[in-house]
């Protein structure tokens, strides 16, 4: 006997749903995606108990027949491809026709539906696969698609969901995925009748305001400075988060060709533009959209999975890092680009809106200007007046810059370097592409810093023996918290020894601090402590080093020859971070060849 058969549809339906629908969310995403490739201007969602019992989507979309209604929920149905050639120009989101035979497997689904061209619509009902009825009916054109009970016929998937919170947030972090990167559909997400969200239509800043702006303190989009660059392979908009807006739990998407992507090298691109520039565990927030032409990118994209394999990745690595990091820097240069000007009520009409901030002084503000429109808008942006550079430029600048540790040999110097000093203030040198700006005391201060840290882990403070001891008075709690400093200030080389109950001995001094008074310095670190933090012990040593390196790092308007200048730009670039000081401050940076063509573009 021939044992071998074909499982029913029903089975093998159930089966594939296992793949494309995990949970309620995987349900709201495909129904989702589903309106939009419909064309849908509106979209709601409903859910009712974190979408176990209901996820209903309504959309004003383009409807179906009466015929494709039905077809609709084959397996394999679609009307979004019909040969592999359409593969390698997707526009929609769906192509494999799977979901709705995947969702009508292991739920109850009914439909209403009409086009705009029908007289009547058509309302079916599917239950675990299986036709119910079919009936034509009065309904408004578009889609009224409810999934009922999912997983009502698969217990042992349903025993596999979360808790309605959890798998509430599930649906969150995939209705964000998309609305985020269609902010020409107005959106409303109601759970168990109480409104989540409604999103009116609008621009992709204020879509990024109307999600994440109520939830802020502040307006949200306030930290991001625009982003844009356009290139042969890709071209980038979308939005950074400034530095000092960074958080533990900050807000990162991606987006190719409209579709939301994971995708952790790119990411490291993104933050390695920061680096120097953030405090500990926190990162940057970013909303980054790529436009690429759709053969350099892997379409074949699996249902749930978001990784998407690019065909140039280093290529593109290496442009958005610097695109990054020229809005990084154009915002330190220009910080008054549209975001911070106050937006209107009319602009932005879901996000709450801070008084304090409508009477600061704004800049002109066009509530139209869409950064993602390249035509006549874009001319009244602030940046109108920078020209866009020859494509060609865009991308030869960027392979140059300077603080990502791979590229970092490019920023050894020649031997023979001819430092300017400037103001008093800053060390000017020509660097292969460009002119570098190095703060003369940051720099001194971070490569004494590292120094000092070098010498306390090694525990060999270079020590300085005074002839004649010097004498340190301080206040009672000074006395006790110089008491307990004792042993990290014997560590970089101070000796001291208790005189009476308001005075110390200085016997020896670190060999570093050389003939200036060790007084300052000991009250410097004194100050640097107490501001840290009594309790924060470890961080003691680390305040000592900084208050030592700030005190005796070279001062501004101290004049420096030629050789003093080059052998501290030696020694900065010998360290592993030189861009920034230990604590936080701008060290350097460079004026790209690029940026100096556009001062001469006029
Ligand atoms: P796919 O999206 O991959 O084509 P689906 O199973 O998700 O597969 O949908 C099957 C087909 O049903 C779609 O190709 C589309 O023609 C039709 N369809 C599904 N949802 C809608 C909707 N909301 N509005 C109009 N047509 C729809
Ligand atoms: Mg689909």
């Amino acid at each position: 006997m021939d044992i071998i058969h074909l499982l029913p549809d029903s089975v093998a339906n159930q089966i594939a749903a296992g793949e494309v629908i995990q949970r309620p969310a995987s349900c709201v995403k495909e129904l989702v995606e589903n309106s939009l490739d419909a064309g849908a201007t509106t979209i709601q969602v409903l859910v009712r108990e974190a979408g176990r019992t209901l996820v209903q989507v309504i959309d004003d979309g383009k409807g179906m027949s009466e015929t494709d209604v039905r077809m609709a929920f084959e397996r394999h149905a679609t009307s979004k491809i019909s040969n592999a050639a359409d593969l390698f120009a997707l526009t929609t989101m769906g192509f494999r026709g799977e979901a709705l035979a995947a969702i009508c497997a292991v739920a109850q689904v009914d439909v209403t539906t009409r086009r705009a061209e029908d007289e009547v619509g058509s309302f079916l009902e599917i239950n675990g696969s299986e036709v119910i009825r079919q009936e034509i009916c009065q309904a408004p054109v578009g889609t009224n698609i409810r999934v009922k009970n999912l997983f009502f016929n698969t217990p042992a998937r349903r025993k596999y969901l979360k808790p309605n919170r959890t798998e509430l947030r599930n649906i969150l972090i995939e209705f964000y995925r998309m609305v985020l990167v269609n902010p020409q559909v107005a959106f409303t997400l109601v759970s168990d009748d109480e409104v989540l969200l409604d999103l009116p239509k609008g621009t992709h800043k204020q879509r990024i305001e109307q999600v994440f702006g109520k939830s802020q303190r502040n307006q949200f989009s306030a930290g991001l400075v625009e982003l844009r660059t356009d290139t042969d392979i890709v071209s980038i908009r979308g939005f950074v988060g400034k530095p000092e807006y960074a958080s533990k739990s900050p807000q990162q998407y991606f987006f190719v060709n409209n579709r939301f992507m994971r995708h952790p090298y790119f990411q490291k691109a993104v933050l390695a533009a920061y680096q120097g520039m953030l405090p500990p565990e926190h990162n940057p927030s970013y909303f980054i959209y790529f436009d690429i032409a759709p053969e350099s990118i892997d379409v074949n994209i699996h249902p749930t999975k978001t990784e998407i394999k690019f065909a140039d990745e280093q290529t593109i690595w290496q442009i958005l890092h610097a695109a990054v990091r020229e809005s990084l820097g154009k915002f330190h240069m220009a910080p008054s680009i549209d975001f911070d000007a106050p937006l209107t009520e009319l602009d932005m009409p879901q996000a709450a809106i801070d008084p304090s901030r409508l009477k600061q002084p704004s800049m002109t503000f066009n509530p139209n200007y869409n950064p993602f429109e390249q035509s006549s808008s874009a001319a009244s942006t602030p940046f109108s007046n920078t020209p866009s550079m020859p494509r060609k430029h865009q991308v030869a600048g960027w392979e140059k810059l300077y603080d990502e540790p791979e590229l970092k040999e490019e920023l050894t110097l020649p031997e023979d370097i001819h430092p300017l000093q400037i103001a008093g203030r800053y060390i000017a040198v020509a660097v292969p592409d460009g002119l570098m700006l190095v703060d003369q005391h940051r720099a001194h201060m971070t490569v004494l810093f590292a120094e000092i840290e070098q010498q306390i882990r090694s525990g060999h403070a270079v020590q300085q023996q005074l002839l004649f001891p010097e004498t340190l008075e301080l206040s009672a709690d000074d006395m006790q918290l110089m008491r307990q400093l004792q042993d990290q200030l014997l560590d970089v080389g101070f000796e001291l020894e208790q005189l009476s109950s308001t005075a110390y001995a200085i016997n020896s001094v670190p060999a570093l601090l050389g003939n200036s008074a060790p007084q300052r310095c000991l009250n410097d670190i004194l100050v640097a402590v107490r501001e840290t933090g009594i309790s924060a012990k470890t961080e003691w040593s680390r305040q000592i080093a900084l208050a030592m390196a700030r005190d005796t790092a070279v001062a501004y308007g101290k004049i420096l020859v030629e050789q003093d200048m080059s052998d501290l730009l030696k020694r900065l670039l010998a360290l592993p971070v030189y861009t920034k000081t230990p604590d936080g401050k701008t060290v350097m940076t460079i004026l790209s060849e690029t940026e100096l063509e556009k001062r001469f573009s006029l």
